[in-house]
């Protein structure tokens, strides 16, 4: 289901927490038309569904994703922001050091009975699914089989940092996943200077793709056989200002993308551990207002047509079009508090299965454990710790 769009001019700020607590929100709002409220409202019954999983019926949000965490082996880049090392004071397992067992696909299949008729997108992240090419042609087999078997698929998106396609079995892979119905592809890359990515990404030794030619090349495979969306993570060290934005927009239109993204990294909130990430994160953040006003100060902005505000549940953005290259281009930023409020609120916002073989309604392993009945420890609706936050390639599939 398509969020509604609605004017944004005669909106009620108060009934959108994220984007207009943005210092940048009105004067965004005078030139940005649109606005699509992503995050259902507490009483808009067309954008809730009531469904059963097990013995027990939930009300799920619409959209809603589905992550099968690729959980294969260790991620091919060691990124210095990766959420996946974020610790929540008081979490359990992580879920990103769980591997999967012998009957992982047997389990996945079982989950996905549960969610028949639960109209819900394939949301490809958290680590990287192309690490291990095997492992990840089992599991689009495994999800296209559960859609032939009733479950309702409105999108596909994969979220990748490109390594396995700059691997012998890219072709592969590629055609595996246009069988599969693709919707888009996020493929992340922090810097258009080989070098400053690798400062960043920390690919592995040997890891083709962390050379900036094999990233073009690949890049431009990807957007010849699938929409591309190309990420950049904004970030001292990295893309932080308006040149550096422009250089990346007409870096990454040469390789092919048709939109990019810049992100700030996500807001954490208290509550978690004092670690090397959670330091870096504080050391490196360039707020998303700081680019995006310096961009609305450069003299190409006008360039740029604005299109839209989103309002995702713990997202916002603002989409805006270049008509003379076609390129969308979008601003992001994200907040994990307001993530782990809606997490524990009893309501479903987010489905994702882990290396443990459970669906869980969030990103922690151990907590909100939908599936298989009677593992849930402890209770949904428990406000008092809340999800951790490990979303790796953090994800807003909000087409
Ligand atoms: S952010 Fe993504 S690509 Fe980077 S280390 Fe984490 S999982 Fe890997």
């Amino acid at each position: 289901m398509p969020a509604p769009v609605e004017g944004l001019a005669t909106a009620d700020p108060g009934t959108l927490p994220l984007s207009a607590a943005s210092s940048l929100f009105q004067r965004l709002r005078a030139t940005t038309p649109q606005l699509a409220r992503r995050a259902p409202g507490e009483h808009d019954a067309a954008r809730w569904r009531e469904h059963r999983i097990g013995e027990r019926r939930y009300r799920v949000a619409q959209p809603v994703t589905f992550t099968p965490y690729a959980a294969a082996r260790p991620c091919s880049a060691r990124c210095l922001f990766c959420s996946e090392n974020l610790r929540l004071l008081d979490a359990g397992a992580m879920a990103q050091t769980l591997r999967p067992g012998p009957d992982h696909f047997e389990r996945l299949s079982a989950a996905l009975t549960q969610l028949r008729g639960l109209p819900l997108s394939w949301s490809l992240s958290g680590l990287e699914s192309s690490d291990d090419e095997d492992w990840f042609l089992r599991l689009l087999a495994t999800l296209a089989a559960a859609e032939r078997d009733g479950v309702q698929v409105e999108e596909r998106v994969l979220y990748s940092n490109g390594a396995g396609f700059a691997r012998g079995r890219g072709e592969e892979l590629i055609a595996a996943l246009r069988a599969f119905g693709l919707s888009w592809l996020e493929l992340s890359r922090h810097h258009h200077d080989a070098a400053r990515n690798q400062a960043i990404m920390r690919f592995r030794d040997g890891e083709a793709i962390a050379d900036g030619a094999a990233f073009a090349r690949v890049a431009r495979r990807l957007s010849e056989a699938l929409p591309l969306r190309q990420v950049c993570i904004v970030q001292r060290g990295g893309i932080d200002d308006a040149d550096g934005v422009r250089a990346y927009l007409d870096w990454a239109r040469a390789c092919g993308a048709g939109t990019v993204i810049f992100r700030e990294f996500s807001r954490l909130g208290p509550g978690y551990r004092d670690n090397a990430t959670a330091r870096y994160l504080e050391a490196g953040r360039v707020p998303i207002e700081q680019v995006l006003s310096a961009c609305m100060d450069a003299p190409w902005w006008p360039q740029l047509t604005p299109q839209r505000i989103t309002e995702g549940y713990y997202f916002w953005n603002l989409r805006l079009r270049e008509p003379r290259s076609g390129l969308e281009v979008v601003f992001e930023a994200s907040d994990y508090a307001a993530m782990h409020r809606r997490h524990a609120s009893g309501d479903i916002y987010k489905l994702v299965f882990h290396g443990n073989g459970r669906l869980c309604a969030g990103w922690q392993p151990d907590r909100d454990v939908l599936w298989p009945p009677g593992a849930d420890t402890p209770a949904r609706g428990d406000a008092g710790g809340g999800a951790d936050a490990n979303a790796g390639l953090a994800e807003r599939a909000d087409g």
